[in-house]
């Protein structure tokens, strides 16, 4: 059945941050440390056609799909958003969704500015995060640094990240992730602060369901 997001999240009062930001920003090194410090929230894990790289788990990293398995996810409803990025299918399932809403939980989703649209026509208050990097020039070193992808694939990413710097301003909030430690503690003082605001109870303007 399809997941109504709306109906889900007044009921348990789960809150929706979403964080974007080009391949090789930090968003994930970000994350995992936001996790770490504030337990209640989940990460939703996606599901994707992209071949797992060194180090990806399975169910951890992602749900890796085949073209096959991700058309029949799309058919059923089985995804709350999906988006093509870099030339392979990425979305966000709705079973980790529910899962993560049913404890009573509130969730991160790492997604592209495409999905990041998809969430908030469906959930306005979600809060949406961009992380940005300081450069052009320090993100390519960062995906060099990494080493998990080749030349073209680095090259791939940095022309889509120039396009998703374009959609920055679509975002409640955008954090340059230069220094580490200091982008870790805007990111926890932006959820923290998320947390700590009521959620809208029913008939309030902010419920538009
Ligand atoms: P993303 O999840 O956005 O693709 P990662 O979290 O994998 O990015 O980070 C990409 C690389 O950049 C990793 O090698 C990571 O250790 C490094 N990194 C992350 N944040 C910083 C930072 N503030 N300064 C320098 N290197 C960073
Ligand atoms: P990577 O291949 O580096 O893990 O991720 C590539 C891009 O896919 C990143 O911009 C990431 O935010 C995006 N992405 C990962 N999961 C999802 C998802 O479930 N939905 C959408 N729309 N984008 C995703």
């Amino acid at each position: 059945m399809t997941l109504n997001l709306k109906q889900k999240t007044k009921k348990n009062q789960g809150r929706f941050f979403i964080i974007s930001g080009p391949s090789g920003v930090g968003k994930g090194t970000l994350v995992s440390a936001a996790v770490e410090a504030l337990p209640q929230l989940a990460l939703s894990v996606s599901a994707t056609t992209r071949a797992p790289r060194p180090g990806d788990e399975e169910g951890v990293s992602y749900h890796f799909k085949s073209d096959a398995e991700f058309d029949e996810l799309v058919k059923h409803g089985g995804l709350l958003e999906w988006a093509e990025v870099h030339g392979r299918r990425y979305g966000t399932l709705s079973s980790e969704v529910r899962a993560a809403l049913d404890e009573g939980r509130d969730l991160i989703l790492e997604i592209d500015p495409q999905g990041c649209e998809q969430i908030k026509a469906q959930l306005p208050e979600a809060v949406a995060i961009f992380i940005a990097p300081p450069s052009l020039a320090e993100l390519k070193k960062r995906l060099e640094g990494r080493a998990t992808e080749d030349a073209a694939s680095i090259e791939r990413r940095l022309r889509t990240a120039e396009v998703e710097m374009g959609m920055q301003n679509r975002y409640n909030v955008v954090i340059v992730n230069d220094n580490q430690h200091e982008a870790t503690q805007s990111l926890l003082e932006v959820i923290s602060a998320g947390l700590s605001e009521q959620a809208p109870a029913d008939g309030d303007p902010g419920d538009a369901s």
